[in-house]
């Protein structure tokens, strides 16, 4: 499968911001990379750049959806919207949604059904804490998520899962290489069980956790990790263009 860089712009970003769009484009213009690629910026920039990216390879995605079509939900934007906007996928239960806003995995699963719904790709995001790890709780913790959050009907054409362990995000600190194996394996298992070994196969799963251009070799070239999701080293073309070079 073809693996998948994303960009997670997080609250970052505005309509001068395109110009790191048009930066993007021009890099990846001589050498065609070898992974999809895709920026997640904030709602407001996703028509915006959507337009700008028009021709190129990049793909435009939303960080967060409702689960419902419409309604009175004041402040929320809906897969559909996303999609009308130019999205063609959403990040769904990233960490920080799932702190902040007390997100459960029901919830997740919910916005991860509405996305597939509306024809987008739903990026479902699950990882341990720091306590969850020492605790010795990382497998069980990131199952737990893994079943409550996939969407029925998975499939590798409509979900990817990005694994971010929450201590790793935004940190500067990434797991070793054998505890990023031993989790993607164990997603990999996991997917086999709620979908079957042919579609788990086809299922994309990315690491998140400070992907950084001097770390993106060695973290993409693990078993079972099929891309990577940025944060802080998307907002730059040149550093986002590095992490794509790895592949
Ligand atoms: C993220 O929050 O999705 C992320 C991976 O952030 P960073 O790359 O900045 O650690």
């Amino acid at each position: 499968m073809k693996p998948l860089a994303a960009g997670n712009w997080k609250m970052n970003g505005q309509r001068a911001s395109v110009s790191e769009i048009n930066a993007l484009k021009d890099r990846l213009a001589d050498n065609t990379p070898g992974c999809d690629v895709m920026i997640c910026p904030p709602a407001t920039l996703i028509a915006t750049l959507a337009e700008a990216a028009e021709g190129s390879i990049i793909k435009i995605g939303g960080q967060d959806c409702h689960s419902a079509v419409s309604g009175a939900h004041t402040g929320d934007i809906s897969a559909v919207m996303l999609q009308d906007a130019g999205a063609t996928a959403v990040i769904v239960g990233h960490s920080e949604r799932r702190a902040d806003h007390g997100e459960t995995s029901e919830t997740v699963k919910a916005k991860a059904q509405a996305a597939i719904s509306a024809g987008l790709v739903a990026i479902v995001c699950l990882g341990e804490t720091l306590a969850e790890r020492e605790a010795g709780q990382t497998l069980s913790v990131v199952h737990a998520q893994l079943t409550g959050s996939l969407p029925e009907g998975a499939t590798g054409a409509n979900t990817v899962i990005a694994y971010e362990p929450v201590w790793a995000i935004g940190s500067g600190l990434t797991p070793t290489v054998e505890q990023v194996a031993e989790v993607h394996q164990a997603i990999r298992a996991g997917l086999s069980a709620l979908t079957s070994a042919e579609e788990a196969h086809l299922i994309r799963i990315l690491y998140g956790g400070s992907v950084k251009p001097a770390n993106a070799a060695e973290l993409m070239a693990i078993d079972n990790v099929d891309g990577a999701l940025v944060g802080g080293a998307s907002l730059n073309a040149d550093d986002f263009a590095g992490i794509i070079a790895a592949f």
